[in-house]
């Protein structure tokens, strides 16, 4: 591609993206295709000879964008909204233009400085400790998946040279995200080895529960290791009493990991920092602005007080990558298992610069004041119940029928393409679950939303 042809396309590309950002509802936001039906569409073979970007534009707007689902999409109410708002594209696109990888800082000084200069941002607008250490992941999966390992280092250094020794146990609710029993897994653990704490009514860890959880297996020979608290539950969006939880991994000298992956976000309004009161005293935390801080995919931040231990757990520096020491040379490979690093912080700078902590706060506001709004409306509603508490932009309802109604309704609700919503299962039943988490999400949407579980319920 010339620079000249590289302008045109690139002018196509970017007016599409406009007209898409613009009218997003001309999309149904989940696709009706069946699956393999795009495989089908397309050859079954690369082609031989290079094809004109004409025609690959065309075929993106023919067969991709027709079997994707929507996320971008004002209706797109399901697990966690997010957003890829139009700075974060701008951002997105720039980090594509300088193909940087931040292996070590010499590999790209902007990739590394600007990653910690938007995490100390992140960090003192969400109230949290100063003097934590933070690094960019893709996902909070992996993110957690670090802090498991830095436990597993803290409690047992010689795993890494030896192997992970038996006996090692990670401690998180029943209502945890999956992503930290797999990093248990991941890290030699072993998924018997993660017990599931119970919650209390309003799907909270249970502090009693998992101190005689861990004082049985201490009993039984067994080594705790890590407790994982979540802040914003994937269902229900509930926070652990994080301060009693640290109470008893202080006393038992356990890391203290929390899973603040959606809700970590709420605290840059200052009414919504009580939801990280006493993560000041956890070792690591994770939360990732791809969901509620208007970051297009990936950007999951993880922070820890003790990046020395993450740091004995995972440097290994080949002969090629050695460079000069210096303090303020980071080499962000040392912390982790990723060696090629994207620059994610370039997007999130750009979200950060252009909303200011003030922006996003008001983003953030409006998300919560129209999901309580949603929820007044179910519960004025003889028919429907919620199904638990609404601390943040997220509403669990049913209505008060069969889990077989409630499956329809949300068929029928889905089908008709303006909206989205998903589902989960609480107290063993069947849930609705409303989720407001993009940019360009309205009243008009919601109501929407509303007005077709109506018809839906009548129908
Ligand atoms: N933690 C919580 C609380 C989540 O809800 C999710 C996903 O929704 C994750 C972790 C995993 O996030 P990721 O997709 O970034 O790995």
């Amino acid at each position: 591609m010339t620079p000249e042809e590289f302008r045109l396309y690139g002018h196509r590309a970017i007016d599409w993206i406009a007209d898409y950002l613009a009218h997003p509802e001309r999309y149904p936001v989940l696709p009706s295709v069946k699956p393999g039906q795009l495989t089908d569409a397309l050859p079954a073979h690369g082609p031989e000879r290079g094809e004109p970007m004409s025609d690959i534009l065309a075929d993106f707007e023919r067969l991709i964008v027709p079997a994707a689902t929507h996320w971008n999409h004002p209706g797109f109410l399901a697990y966690f909204a997010n957003s890829a708002t139009p700075e974060g594209i701008l951002g997105e696109l720039l980090t594509a233009a300088l193909n940087g990888n931040g292996m070590v800082w010499k590999t790209s000084p902007a990739i590394t400085e600007l990653e910690q200069v938007t995490l100390r941002w992140l960090r003192n607008w969400s109230g949290l400790p100063d003097d934590w250490f933070g690094l960019i992941y893709d996902t909070a999966s992996t993110s957690s998946m670090h802090a498991i390992a830095a436990a597993r280092q803290a409690a047992d250094p010689e795993s890494r040279s030896k192997g992970v020794a038996r006996g090692l146990v990670v401690y998180t609710s029943e209502q945890a995200h999956s992503s930290i029993a797999k990093g248990a897994i991941a890290v030699g653990i072993g998924h018997d080895n993660v017990r599931l704490v119970p919650v209390d009514a309003e799907f909270r860890m249970l502090p009693d529960a998992l101190r005689e959880m861990i004082e049985r297996d201490l009993a039984a020979g067994l080594r705790p290791c890590c407790v994982a608290a979540t802040v914003g539950t994937t269902s229900t969006t509930s926070v652990d009493p994080v301060p009693a939880i640290a109470e008893i991994c202080e006393r038992h000298n356990l890391w203290l990991h929390v899973d603040a992956a959606y809700a970590g976000s709420a605290a840059v309004a200052p009414e919504f920092r009580w939801a990280l009161a006493g993560c000041e005293r956890a070792d690591s935390l994770v939360t990732n602005p791809h969901k509620w801080l208007l970051t297009p995919m990936d950007c999951s931040v993880f922070y820890t007080r003790r990046p020395d231990v993450l740091r004995r757990a995972f440097s290994l520096v080949p002969e090629y990558l050695r460079t000069e020491q210096d303090p303020r040379a980071v080499n962000l490979m040392d912390y982790g298992v990723p060696l090629g690093r994207r620059f994610r912080a370039l997007k999130l700078w750009f979200i950060l610069r252009s909303y200011g902590r003030e922006g996003l706060a008001n983003v953030i506001r409006e998300h919560v004041r129209l999901a309580r709004e949603f929820a007044r409306e179910v519960d004025a509603d003889p028919r429907f119940e919620l199904a638990a508490p609404v601390p943040f932009s997220v509403v669990n309802f049913r209505y008060k029928g069969t889990d077989d109604d409630n499956r329809r309704i949300l068929e029928r609700v889905n089908a008709a393409g303006d909206v989205f919503i998903s589902s989960t299962v609480l107290n063993s039943r069947f849930t609705l679950h409303l989720a407001i988490g993009n940019y360009a999400t309205t009243a008009a949407h919601v109501e929407r939303a509303w007005q077709l579980l109506q018809e839906a319920t009548e129908a």
